[in-house]
């Protein structure tokens, strides 16, 4: 079996397993999620549109792998 060095979280928000820190939900200030959907949440309170953000999201995923 193989061990990973990091903690696996499952993200409430999106459903899919990340490691690493998770980012505090926006939405109720309880609810850890991925950074991702964090980051998403970000954008959303700033009022980018659906398209900017899937576009911003998507170079944030391509440089964290
Ligand atoms: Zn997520």
């Amino acid at each position: 079996m193989k061990r990973e060095p990091h903690l696996e979280t499952v993200c409430p928000k999106c459903g899919k397993v990340y490691t690493g820190y998770p980012a505090l939900s926006r939405v109720d200030n309880s609810t850890l999620i991925c950074s991702l959907c964090g980051a998403a949440e970000a954008l959303e309170m700033l009022g980018i549109s659906n398209d900017e953000k899937e576009h911003i999201l998507e170079i944030i995923h391509t440089h964290s792998h």
